[in-house]
């Protein structure tokens, strides 16, 4: 783990929040690489889950909201986690995440009596702060789609079943994070709440669960270290009637990446009773109303950054030399190729190697170019950030037009003619 922290933060991809101020605990900043391989998770989830699909509807729900969502939803009141705080340091922990709830793990002191810490983080709307003026940094975006619900029927009258989708940011005021992003205190969720006639949802469940697996394929992540925990009742929310968590295997052990829950109509009604609006669906064949029971299959967007670096960094030998490497799938990895002049001194190559890398820019995003240190050391670069070809511009070039593109996983060389570039890259 720490060599995948050390490569993340070394070449861009993933900082410590606030860090010139000594950091700010749980929090993260992604730099150019990490924004790029997080832009290409995000898009592969929303073809898959929005615009492939037609019984999909993509909403954009404020963070802020009424803080009577969370009244309805018993988040106000019950969205914690057990803390136990040592007498000795005084650190805190989760009491549920430690072996001995007696003893503390730093520095053997006592620990005091478990309590219940609200996870949600607090603010205040407008230029008073009084209860009235109480809101909270959402926890999780579920709720701004059940809250939607009724508008997505007005505007868009859809039938059963239909789901609606979301992605952004979600806040909690973790106890420990720990394990570099896996559990922060700010990150972003994409979830879906998809609403069906209680009668389907064993079946919806399947097809979710299918799905939740067919995306992490799609992402690249091996199936080898991907598993799931039928998730038992006593630990589940009271109002599940299933949830199955997707774990990975990350180096700091199999922890939850994904979960997906049959969650009844446990917040349709809890909304409909507290802000006394119908949030019911009219079957129109039948001439019966009823609240649509959910299906919500949730996937945290940071969880699957850190799932897809852990997965694709390896180690090996090439050319007699170590090397580091990511062998993200090129779909998702943020530079796909780069582009090289053989010789940096050499204007008539730095020309064509030029033109090139900016014919392949207007084609493909994130092409990048790189003309410092010699051809190993840019192979070295590309390999530890997971870019797939390398494409260098050399004498040849300018005599019969081809380019020497290097596969990064194999080390293997070809030459391709200019003007075949794009198409194969693509391909
Ligand atoms: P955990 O048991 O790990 O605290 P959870 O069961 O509380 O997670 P959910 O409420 O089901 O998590 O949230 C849905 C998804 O959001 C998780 O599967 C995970 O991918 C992501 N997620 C939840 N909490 C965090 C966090 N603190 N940091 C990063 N991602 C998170």
């Amino acid at each position: 783990m720490e060599k995948i922290i050390s490569l993340a933060k070394r070449r861009g991809f993933i900082y410590s929040g606030s860090e010139i101020y000594g950091g700010l605990a749980g929090t993260w900043d992604y730099g150019p690489l990490g924004v790029a391989l997080k832009n290409n998770i995000r898009d592969l989830w929303w073809k898959r889950f929005v615009e492939d699909r037609e019984d999909m509807y993509g909403v954009d729900a404020a963070i802020l909201m009424n803080q009577k969502v969370w009244q309805a939803t018993g988040h106000a009141s019950g969205f914690s986690d057990p803390l136990v705080e040592c007498s000795g340091c005084k650190k805190r922990f989760r009491a549920d995440q430690l072996d001995d709830r007696a003893k503390c793990p730093e520095c053997g002191g006592k620990l005091g009596e478990e309590r219940q810490f609200n996870m949600m983080f607090t603010t205040h709307v407008g230029a008073t702060q009084d209860e009235s003026t109480i809101s909270y940094l959402r926890p999780e975006t579920a709720q701004g789609m059940f809250v939607n619900y009724k508008n997505i029927i007005d505007s868009f009258h859809p039938k059963l079943p239909f789901g609606m989708a979301q992605i952004g940011k979600a806040f909690r005021n973790e106890i420990a994070p720990r394990d570099f992003t896996f559990r922060a205190r700010e990150f972003e969720q994409m979830e879906i709440e998809y609403f069906i006639a209680p009668k389907d949802w064993a079946e919806t469940f399947e097809h979710f669960r299918n799905e939740m697996h067919a995306f992490i394929k799609d992402v690249g992540i091996g199936a080898d270290n991907v598993h799931e925990l039928e998730v038992p009742e006593a630990d589940r929310a009271f109002y599940s009637k299933r949830t199955i968590d997707i774990e990975y295997d990350f180096p700091f052990g199999r922890k939850e990446l994904y979960g997906l829950a049959y969650r009844t109509d446990y917040d349709l009604s809890r909304h409909a009773e507290h802000s006394k609006i119908k949030l019911d669906y009219l079957d129109e064949a039948a001439k019966e109303r009823f609240v649509p029971h959910c299906i919500e299959p949730s996937f945290g967007l940071d969880r699957t950054v850190l799932a897809a670096l852990c997965d694709a960094y390896s180690e090996d030998e090439m050319n007699g030399e170590k090397r580091e490497l990511m062998q993200l799938d090129p779909k998702i990895a943020p530079v796909k190729a780069a582009v090289f002049p053989l010789l940096k001194n050499k204007p008539e190559l730095v020309g064509r190697a030029r033109e090139i890398y900016r014919d392949l820019k207007k084609e493909i995003p994130n092409i990048m170019w790189d003309d410092n240190g010699n051809i190993g050391k840019r192979y070295r670069r590309q390999d530890e950030i997971g870019t797939p070809y390398c494409v260098t511009v050399d004498f040849d070039t300018l005599e019969d037009g081809t380019v020497t593109v290097r596969d990064r996983d194999s080390g293997k060389q070809e030459r391709v003619a200019t003007e075949k570039l794009i198409r194969y890259i693509n391909k």
